[in-house]
């Protein structure tokens, strides 16, 4: 199971990045975790637009689901779509997709032409191609949700989407082979992370030591923050391979 980061800054991109974005794929099955702001243009290195199986939008924060609009005009105007063409599903939180559809409308457009919408929930178990899906609830200001994808051979990777600190994704994220985890702060917001509904490196770590997990891949770092001293701080509470996730690359587990 590959991962590959199409775009990983928290809120607005440094330069050359995009915001959030992570296309997991197998060799029959490729699904994108999250849509944000920029990572349509980083999407054809790895995929062609309409062999996206399914999208997944963690939470309805603009860096997060921004370009599904943009996708949407792939999906419905590219001069080399297959046909017969076969909607993508397209799973929120629910009661999400009602909002997003009201934004195409603003402008004349349906996402139902090229999307099938579905909610995802805690129960809900989705199998897309190879991969099986399951979701838990995170603190954040908007219903957000963390995502697993477990793959054929076993292998797991857990993405956190937005979250202050919460007991729930140390149990979600319990063994994954790898473990995608925000990390927008450091530690000298440690006083206002549960309230901005963001992790800390340092808490980033300490949940990956908690859940044992195999590889922490830190990502959705403040653009304007040095990304080594994150690395540094969640390497004081995590011991395990750690890696800062880096736009264009791809991890393999
Ligand atoms: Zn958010």
């Amino acid at each position: 199971m590959k991962t590959s980061m199409l775009g990983v800054s928290a809120a607005f991109p440094s330069e050359g990045d995009a915001c959030s974005g992570y296309l997991v794929h197998s060799e029959d099955t490729k699904i994108l975790l999250d849509c944000g702001s920029g990572i349509m243009s980083r999407l054809p290195r790895f995929s062609s637009y309409d062999d996206v199986e399914a999208v997944l939008i963690s939470h309805l924060h603009a860096d997060h689901y921004l370009d599904v609009h943009i996708l949407r005009y792939a999906l419905a105007y590219s001069q080399h779509k297959k046909t017969p063409f076969k909607k993508v599903p397209l799973l929120m939180p629910p009661g999400d997709y009602a909002r997003l559809a009201n934004e195409a409308s603003a402008e004349r457009n349906k996402l139902d032409d090229v999307f099938q919408p579905a909610s995802m929930s805690e129960k809900s178990k989705i199998r897309l191609g190879s991969f099986e899906l399951s979701f838990s609830l995170m603190n954040h200001p908007l219903q957000s949700f963390a995502m697993k994808v477990s793959g054929r051979l076993g292998k797991t990777m857990v993405y956190s989407g937005d979250t202050g600190w919460t007991e729930s994704l140390i149990e979600f994220a319990k063994d994954a082979d790898l473990f995608l985890c925000e990390a927008t702060l450091q530690e000298k917001d440690k006083e206002r992370a549960f309230d901005a509904g963001h992790l800390t490196a340092t808490q980033a770590g300490e949940i990956a030591s908690r859940a044992k997990v195999k590889k922490l891949v830190l990502t959705h770092i403040w653009p304007e923050y040095e990304k080594h001293q994150s690395l540094l701080e969640a390497s004081e509470t995590f011991s395990g391979f750690i890696e800062l996730a880096e736009v264009g690359g791809t991890v393999e587990v």
